[in-house]
C-alpha cells in the first residue's frame, strides 16, 4: 500500500524516521529481532481509535479462533498503560520464565502462546510517565527478547489511538504485517477509526479489514434485536475507506463475565453467535492472507 503524506503529520513523520534510524543503528540486537520476526508468517496489529470498543476482547478471541482454525498463533500485548490480555486470558507474571533462547511465552492450549509487556514493566506508575522513546525502546527490547519460535500469526494488542505503541510496533515488526481495526457501529467510534486508517496508510501498514464489535444485542426476553450502538457504521466506513469489512460481533453479556473471571469467551461459549462471528472473521482473514507454513521458516 502506498504511503500517504498528509499535512499536519510532519512531527510524526520526523519521529518515525528518527526511531527507524535509531532502530537500525543503535541496536546490537537488530539481527536477533529480524530473525525472530522472520519466523512469523504474518503480524496482525489490532487497533482502535478509542478505548472501550472491545479491542483487547477482539484481539484475545481472534487469537484463540485462529488457533482453533489450526494456525500456530502468538498473542502479544503491548498496551503499556492498560494491559488487559493477562486478565482476559487468566494469566499472571509468575509463570513467565526465560531459557538460553530468550523469554518463553506462556502456552495456552497446543498452538497458542501469549505474552504481555505488563509482565516486564517495573510498575504501572513508572510506565504512565514514559515518553515516546522510552516506550519505543521497551517495545523493541521486548520484541527482541521473546522467543516465539515459528508462528503463522502474531496477533498484537496495541493501545487505542495512533500513538507511540502502534507506531513502534509498525516500525519494528517488519513485513508481512497488517492492521485489524476495531470499531463499534456508533458514528463517534467510526470517526476515530478513520484516523487509524490514515495512520496505517502513513506508516505503510496494510489494513486487513474492519471488525465491528458490540453490533446489536439479542433481547434475552423476547429474542428481538436491540441496536444499542446503532447499526451499519463499520460497513459504511469500510465502503468509504475502501477497506474490507471482516464481520460484526454482537454484544453478549457473557463476554463481560468471562473477562472478569479470566475464562476465554470463545472457548467457554463456542456455539454462541458472537463466537461464530469470531470464527467467520478468522475465515475471512485466512482467506485474504495465506502465510507460509512455519516449518519452512
Ligand atoms: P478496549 O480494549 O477497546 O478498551 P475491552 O476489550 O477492554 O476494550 O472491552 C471493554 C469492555 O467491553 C469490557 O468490559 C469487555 O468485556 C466488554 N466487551 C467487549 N466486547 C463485548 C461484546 N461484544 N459484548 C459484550 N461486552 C463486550
Amino acid at each position: 500500500m502506498k504511503t500517504h503524506c498528509t499535512p499536519g503529520r510532519t512531527d510524526q513523520d520526523a519521529k518515525a524516521r528518527e526511531r527507524a534510524a535509531s532502530a537500525e543503528h543503535a541496536s546490537p540486537d537488530q539481527d536477533l529481532l529480524d530473525r525472530r520476526m522472520a519466523r512469523i508468517g504474518y503480524k496482525l496489529l489490532v487497533m482502535s481509535g478509542k478505548g472501550g470498543v472491545g479491542k483487547s476482547t477482539v484481539a484475545a478471541n481472534l487469537a484463540i479462533a485462529l488457533s482453533l482454525a489450526g494456525k500456530t498463533v502468538g498473542l502479544l500485548d503491548v498496551d503499556i498503560h492498560g494491559p488487559s490480555i493477562p486478565k482476559l486470558m487468566g494469566l499472571d507474571a509468575g509463570r513467565v520464565v526465560s531459557d538460553d533462547e530468550g523469554v518463553v511465552p506462556l502456552e495456552v492450549g497446543g498452538n497458542l502462546k501469549v505474552l504481555s509487556i505488563a509482565f516486564f514493566l517495573p510498575s504501572d506508575r513508572d510506565a504512565v510517565i514514559w515518553r515516546g522513546p522510552m516506550k519505543f525502546n521497551a517495545i523493541r527490547q521486548f520484541l527482541t527478547d521473546v522467543n516465539w519460535g515459528p508462528l503463522d500469526f502474531l496477533v498484537i494488542d496495541a493501545p487505542p489511538g495512533t500513538g507511540d505503541e502502534p507506531l513502534s510496533v509498525a516500525q519494528l515488526t517488519g513485513k508481512p504485517a497488517g492492521a485489524l481495526l476495531v470499531t463499534t457501529p456508533q458514528a463517534l467510534a467510526v470517526a476515530d477509526v478513520r484516523r487509524s486508517v490514515a495512520f496505517c496508510r502513513q506508516v505503510d501498514l496494510p489494513v486487513v479489514g474492519i471488525i465491528e464489535n458490540m453490533s446489536g444485542l439479542t433481547c434475552p426476553h423476547c429474542g428481538g434485536r436491540i441496536d444499542l450502538f446503532k447499526t451499519g457504521g463499520g460497513q459504511g466506513l469500510a465502503e468509504e475507506m475502501n477497506v474490507r469489512m471482516l464481520g460484526s460481533i454482537p454484544l453478549d453479556p457473557r463476554i463481560v463475565t468471562c473477562a472478569d473471571s479470566g475464562v476465554p469467551y470463545i472457548h467457554r461459549f463456542a456455539e454462541s453467535p458472537a463466537a461464530q462471528a469470531f470464527m467467520q472473521v478468522v475465515n475471512r482473514i485466512t482467506e485474504t492472507l495465506a502465510p507460509a507454513e512455519p516449518s519452512h521458516r
